[in-house]
Formats: structure tokens, sequence, C-alpha cells
């Protein structure tokens, strides 16, 4: 099929919803990655349905995103077809103590919604900038909690284009977590379940705590995408959480390129300027690898990684070929802080 008729085709299924030749470095949270050929954004279940079952019949490869804050996208870009959740299905209603929200939703918006509803339990949720999709995909959350507890179930959209819905011990929710980083599903919406506050003042008082909190300690200005690597019960008790550990290497203000540890946290890692997706490997593999040797622990990034063809990844995975080989010399003058 000529790219022409591509686009026809999926300008039919979603009208006013195809962006072609798109800068992942422009639109990406990390400011990084190179031309996505099509960003597709559907504007409801029905267009959705209609353009998995489309991408399905001609064999196409395909990607959902939402507001990319957990991606590093290759430098070569994306020829895959690309499904962005996001404005145009982001509705949500309230009913007692039962949400029902789309997956494009805004997350920091639909916890600013619960609160109006004096419903408590997504304040942690508050400060996290991405979609409700990812989020549940992600199984995100801080202070120790997931959305998946909340989740009662979500509806879904199969490759084939078909929905079907999954409740909670369905979605096999685990610590940053769950089964839609490994079904193809795309998730379209959630039925979700909160608890009544007895104070309502105190659900904004928390909130605004927890945004004060993370104002004060993660980098604002510079483009990251939140917490590089996941905390391990066993080595914070060992030794703390991430970023006490690289940090207590001296690795903060470490670079590669343009890829550089955050002087605010340690466990991110920001875009200093125009970092390439190779600079921000390097420095996830070479931190990744420096904290192994010097603590004996391998370190799982949050973060994945979406490859030319649409593949989502792990970091492990996604080793530039050899580059172990260029990563500068870990010095034990930088790690006494004295670089
Ligand atoms: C400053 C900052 C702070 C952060 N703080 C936190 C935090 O406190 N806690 C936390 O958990 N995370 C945090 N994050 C990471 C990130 O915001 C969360 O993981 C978020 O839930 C990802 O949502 P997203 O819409 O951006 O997803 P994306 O990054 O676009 O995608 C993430 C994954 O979800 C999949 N996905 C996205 N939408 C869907 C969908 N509709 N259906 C199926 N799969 C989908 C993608 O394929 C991908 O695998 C932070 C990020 C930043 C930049």
């Amino acid at each position: 099929m000529s790219q022409d008729t591509l686009i026809a085709e999926l300008s039919n299924i979603c009208p006013a919803g195809v962006h072609q030749n798109v800068s992942l470095a422009q639109i990406s949270r990390w400011r990084i990655g190179g031309i996505a050929d099509v960003i597709v954004e559907p504007s409801s279940l029905d267009e959705l349905c209609r353009l998995r079952s489309f991408i399905a019949q001609k064999g196409l490869s395909s990607i959902v995103i939402g507001d990319t804050s957990n991606l590093l996208f290759a430098d070569e870009g994306l020829r895959a077809i690309c499904i962005r959740m996001g404005r145009k299905m982001s509705s949500i209603s309230i009913s007692g103590d039962t949400v029902m929200a789309q997956a494009g939703i805004w997350v920091p918006h639909f916890a600013r919604r619960l609160m109006q509803a004096g419903l408590t339990g997504a304040e942690h949720t508050c400060g996290i900038p991405g979609t409700l999709g990812g989020l549940i995909c992600m199984n995100g959350g801080s202070q120790r909690k997931g959305i998946g507890s909340a989740v009662v179930s979500v509806t879904a959209v199969d490759p084939e284009g078909r929905v079907f819905t999954l409740d909670r011990d369905a979605c096999l929710f685990g610590y940053r977590q769950s089964v839609f980083q490994g079904n193809g599903a795309v998730v379209a919406a959630s039925k979700l379940l909160f608890n009544r506050a007895p104070k309502p003042e105190s659900i904004r008082r928390e909130m605004l705590s927890i945004l004060r909190e993370r104002s004060r300690k993660f980098p604002r200005k510079q483009p990251n995408c939140g917490s590089v690597f996941k905390s391990n019960p066993e080595m914070y008790a060992d030794i703390g959480p991430p970023g006490a550990a690289i940090e207590k290497l001296g690795l903060k203000n470490y670079r590669i390129g343009d890829a550089l540890i955050s002087p605010c946290h340690a466990n991110f890692f920001v875009n200093a300027g125009k970092a390439s997706a190779d600079d921000m490997l390097r420095l996830i593999l070479y931190v990744r690898d420096t904290v192994c040797a010097a603590t004996g622990y391998r370190m799982e990034p949050e973060i994945r990684y979406v490859t030319l063809g649409g593949q989502v990844i792990s970091i492990h995975n996604a080793a530039p070929p050899g580059s172990f080989l260029k990563y500068p010399r870990y010095s034990k003058r930088l790690a006494n802080g004295k670089s």
C-alpha cells in the first residue's frame, strides 16, 4: 500500500486524528527521538476498534502511547503506526464512589476531578504527568502505591479490534507492572472505586503537600521521564532507593553527551540540550552496571525503549551493539565527588 493510500484510509477511520512525519524530539517528554511516520489519535472507542482492525487486516505494525512520560524513542524514529491515546478520549464521569474514565485523561486532571468530588485514594497520582491508560499499563503511583488497587475493571481493545473487559485480578497488577505490558491490548477506559473522604478539605491539603514535595525534589525545567530505575525492596533495605545508591557513588551531574544525571535527584536523568537516545541508553546502562559492580544489585529500569519498528522493550534489551566498550571509564575520584 502506498503511503498516500495508507494516510487516506487512516483519515477515513480517524478524521482529523492523523499526523504525518512528527518529530518525536519535539513531542516526547524527554525531547528525544527521530521522526514518527504517522501518529493516529482516535476520538472514540469505535474509531479505536476500526483502527486496530484495519492495522491487523493489513498486517501493519503498531504501538500505543499516552503522554510518552515513560518512554525513550529510538534516534532512527518510528516506522510503525503510532496510536496515541490522548485528549480526544479523556471523558470522566463520577457516580457515588465509582469513577468511569477514558484512557486519555491527563492524570493530574483525573486526580483533581476526584478531589472536587470529595473522593480520596488518588492523591498519590496528582503529580504524575501521564495519561490514565499509561498509568494503568505501568501500574504507576507514588508513596508505594499503584493505581491498580483502585481499579475495578479495564475495558481494552485487542490487536484485532475486539473490545473486552478485565477485572482487577485479571490485570495482574504488580509493582510497576500489569498484563497490558505484554498482551498487545490498548486500554480504552477503566472503572475505578474510591472512598468518600470524611473531610474533603484534607484531600486538597494532601495533594498540595505532595506537589510541593515533588517540586522541591524533582527537576522541573529540564526534560525527563521521572524515575529511571525501579526501587527494589531488598536493595532499599540494604542501601536505599536507586537515587541514593547512584548519589553515593558520586554520579550526580555525571553525563554522556547531553544525557545528564540530575543534580536535584540522582534517579532522574535529564536531557540537558540535544541528548540522543544513544546518549541516554549509554548513561542508563553505565549507571546500572556501575551500581551493580559496587553493590551487587542490578537495578531494573522503569523506562521502556521504543524501537524503530514500534516494539516497546526493556532497556536491558536495547543496548546499542558494543556500547559497553564505549562507556567512559568509571573513576574512583568521581565516586569521591572530586571529579
Ligand atoms: C516528572 C515525572 C514524574 C513522574 N513521576 C512518576 C511517579 O511518581 N510514579 C510513577 O509511577 N510514574 C511516574 N512517572 C512516569 C510516568 O509518568 C508514568 O509511568 C505514567 O503513568 C506513564 O503514562 P503515559 O501516558 O505518559 O504513558 P507512556 O509513557 O506514553 O507509555 C508508557 C507505557 O504504557 C503503554 N501505554 C500507554 N497508554 C496505553 C494505553 N492506553 N493502553 C495500553 N498501553 C498504554 C505504552 O505502550 C508504554 O508501554 C513520572 C514521569 C515524569 C516525567
